[in-house]
């Protein structure tokens, strides 16, 4: 199968939600984010959300196990017909080489590995002031983007929004905790096979995209 398959990359609160939901349209693929569809299994009080609530406003990792399963029935949907990016998965070793022989399964390969890279200090005031459309899910922030007309999303015009259960600054910490212990050590895996691209994340969205269209060329 051919198509386009990336990896996004990067602590919580580092803009990968928003890179990918940009590349989606740009690639004309999929966005597969296990935080979403675990927020939503969450929201329908299923069996996965429920084993995976406590522990996602905790800041860990929910287990392998759940999140394979979510992700492998997720990849056979339409949508993927033409490749997808992953956006917060894998998040471990036993993740990335089940990764690995999914990918494999399916004939699909992966292009590149994007790493937005964002210093620790940035993220905690990134994340605590982060709100999205509860009707669209589009991101804004208290500090760094307001809709433009309060209270009105610029996108569908709805006038709810939501703030995620563990954006606040003690899950962050247990958050980028995870990431730096669990995730971070996949990096030098991809950078040896020739995949890594980094990505300074600390830039302006619109730079930040404009990079990482750039490394997805070379
Ligand atoms: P995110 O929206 O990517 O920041 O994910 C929110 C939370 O969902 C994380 O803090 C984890 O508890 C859980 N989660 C999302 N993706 C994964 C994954 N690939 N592996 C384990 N837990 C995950």
């Amino acid at each position: 199968m051919n198509g386009v398959h990336i990896i996004l990359m990067g602590p919580p609160g580092g803009g990968k939600g928003t890179q990918a939901k940009l590349l989606q349209d740009r690639y004309n693929i999929a966005q597969l984010s296990t935080g979403d569809m675990l927020r939503a299994a969450v929201k329908a009080k299923t069996a996965v959300g429920l084993e995976a609530q406590t522990i996602m406003e905790s800041g860990r990792l929910v287990s392998d196990d759940i999140v394979i399963r979510i992700i492998s029935d997720r990849m056979k949907g339409e949508d993927c017909e033409k490749g997808f990016i992953l956006d917060g998965f894998p998040r471990t070793l036993v993740q990335a080489e089940m990764l690995e022989k999914l990918l494999a399964e399916q004939q699909r390969t992966l292009d590149k590995v994007i790493e937005v890279r964002v210093p620790d200090e940035m993220l905690v005031q990134r994340i605590a002031g982060r709100f999205s459309c509860a009707q669209c899910g589009a991101g804004y922030h208290d500090v760094f983007q307001q809709p433009r007309v309060k209270g009105v999303c610029d996108f569908c015009g709805s006038t709810r929004f939501i703030r995620r259960a563990d954006d606040n600054e003690k899950t962050v910490r247990s958050r980028l905790q995870a990431y730096h212990a669990q995730t971070a050590p996949l990096l030098p895996y991809y950078a040896s096979k020739g995949l890594l691209r980094i990505i300074d994340g600390a830039l302006s969205i619109e730079d930040v995209t404009e990079n990482i269209e750039k490394a997805m060329a070379v």
